[in-house]
């Protein structure tokens, strides 16, 4: 099965609010019963986390396989993505814009990433990038340009689940309630 992990990340969350949030959304985590509030050893690459709940069913689609594994809360500013692999593209928040990174043989397009790799540094660095758009000149926010198959959202909150079934939508608008009414994006991948 490998590792498998869900990341459930607020879009609207700043970097002051995070620690409130995060207890926000843990406290209706564990109210539901989807994850215990005790720290146990249960996450990969970090030393604890949250594991399931007696009620974990409630977060996903089909109860496929039962989740073994626990959840590990982010509260920092981060660059979250999808694991394995990377972006074939970017769309322009302005013009939609597409800018390939690969050609139709998979070939990398000569110097199509670096301003992307350059802003993703920034914002990490600071919390703030923009990138040109090279087809309507105009400036946009790092975080307003998507990703094929949006491979990277950037923000200071993430709710990472390891291995457990797929999240259904009606857990991610609950979760979105419990963050205030925050938008919420779901990413998925492999480790
Ligand atoms: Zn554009």
């Amino acid at each position: 099965m490998g590792n498998y992990f869900q990341t459930i990340v607020d879009l609207d969350a700043v970097h002051a609010d995070t620690r409130t949030l995060a207890a926000s959304g843990l406290d209706w985590l564990v109210r539901e019963g989807i994850v215990r509030a005790e720290l146990t050893d249960c996450v990969l690459g970090a030393p604890s986390g949250h594991p399931p709940g007696p009620s974990w069913a409630k977060a996903v689609d089909q109860e496929d396989w039962v989740p073994s594994d626990g959840l590990r809360i982010e509260t920092s500013r981060t660059v979250f993505d999808c694991g394995q692999g990377e972006p074939s593209f970017a769309v322009c928040p302005h013009c939609a814009g597409r800018v390939d990174f690969y050609t139709d043989r998979m070939e990398e397009i000569e110097g199509a990433w670096e301003p992307f790799g350059e802003a993703i540094n920034v914002w990490s660095d600071t919390g703030s990038a923009a990138v040109a758009c090279p087809y309507c000149r105009r400036s946009g926010d790092l975080t307003a340009w998507t990703w094929s198959d949006d491979y990277f959202a950037f923000g200071y909150l993430g709710f990472q689940f390891w291995d457990w079934p797929a999240f259904s939508a009606g857990f991610l608008e609950g979760l979105s309630r419990a963050l205030g009414g925050h938008r919420v994006v779901l990413m998925g991948g492999k480790l």
